[in-house]
């Protein structure tokens, strides 16, 4: 009899999908685990979440379902991105209160901090000034997640937290090139110039900013961790280390030699660059687990190349 039920929303996407493949070859017996999608239940909808919690009875929740896009994506969709997950995020956390969740791990980004900041960015600092402009819907109701679990645990004690990763890549991830983020969607461009016999792979921008990359599969490492061990409400950031930051010039270098692609790299500077960088600290996450190995950055993209290769049929397009 598993003494815990650990319900993943958002358990179709490139996160949960990166938990499951853990889960499968590694769980204890005294774990039970289910893996929600939109199918399973539209979360926008209060009724039908709690129907869906009332069902699985959970013990602890990990909440990663949420209206996600890249840059382009969020700059034309402001409305949506804040309606959709304000909704998600106050459903899921009002059922799990109604329910007597133990726990419940949501997720935020890096990319939800203020604009004007100084850097390394931490924890302390998610609600410290207006965010970026191209994605304010996003981040206002991300921010909203963690006001919300303060809110309640001061009123109703509950341990309600929040995780805060850096840019994520990995197998299933959303390659359409309008909505995915910067590396499945130069993956995915790339894969077309090759299957056409074209010879230049053209980059959005001018492959200067600076990001922090972690692969699905150290990420959902992390999130297992957090979720049966980390035990404040205040969020933990699950990020690189700052050294490991690349430039979006070098992760098109490292895409190419995966895909072996042996033409030309051209940088479109008439295209948005977003923000010029978001330096992560994860001194916090360090001081937990200082011998943690994130997966080398070219090990990580190789198979998640490999993947698309192999999937790109069944993968999101
Ligand atoms: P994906 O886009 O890959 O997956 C989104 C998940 O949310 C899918 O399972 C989707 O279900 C589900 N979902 C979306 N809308 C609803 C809804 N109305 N009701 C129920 N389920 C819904 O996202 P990721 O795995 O990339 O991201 C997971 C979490 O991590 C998100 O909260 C995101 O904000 C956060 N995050 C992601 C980063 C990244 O780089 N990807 C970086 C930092 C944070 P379905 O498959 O059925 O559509």
């Amino acid at each position: 009899m598993p003494g815990k039920v650990i319900l993943v929303t958002g358990g179709s996407g490139l996160i949960g999908k990166a938990i499951e493949s853990l889960i499968l070859s590694d769980s204890p017996q005294s774990e039970e685990w289910v893996f929600l999608s939109s199918n399973d239940c539209n979360l926008c909808d209060l009724e039908a979440t709690r129907r869906t919690f009332n069902t699985y009875k959970p013990t602890h929740v990990i909440h990663l379902a949420a209206m996600v896009g890249g840059l382009f994506h969020n700059l034309a969709h402001n409305l949506d991105f804040l309606r959709k997950n304000l909704h998600i995020n106050d459903n899921v956390l009002q059922i799990c209160y109604e329910l007597g969740v133990e726990k419940v791990v949501s997720c935020l980004s890096t990319c939800i901090f203020p604009d004007k900041t100084s850097y390394p960015i931490d924890e302390t600092m998610v609600h410290s000034g207006p965010p970026h402009s191209s994605n304010f819907g996003y981040s206002y109701a991300k921010r909203f997640i963690d006001i919300a679990n303060h809110a309640y645990h001061e009123q109703h004690g509950c341990n309600f937290t929040s995780i805060i990763p850096c840019n994520v890549f990995g197998p299933n991830d959303n390659f359409n090139l309008e909505s995915s983020h910067v590396i499945p969607g130069l993956i995915r461009k790339l894969y077309d110039v090759i299957e056409s016999d074209g010879r230049e792979f053209t980059v959005m921008g001018s492959g200067k900013p600076l990001r922090q990359f972690i692969y699905s599969h150290d990420l959902a490492r992390l999130i297992i961790w957090v979720v049966r061990h980390y035990e404040e409400i205040e969020p933990i950031m699950l990020t690189v280390d700052e050294k490991a930051e690349l430039t979006i010039q070098e992760v098109s270098e490292h895409i190419a030699k995966a895909f072996n692609f042996k033409g030309e790299i051209v940088f479109d500077t008439t295209k948005a660059d977003g923000q010029y960088k978001k330096t992560a600290s994860n001194a916090k996450l360090r001081g937990y687990l200082p011998d943690f190995e994130f997966t080398p950055f070219d090990v990580a993209i190789q198979q998640t190349v490999d993947w698309f290769k192999a999937n790109h049929k069944t993968a999101r397009l």
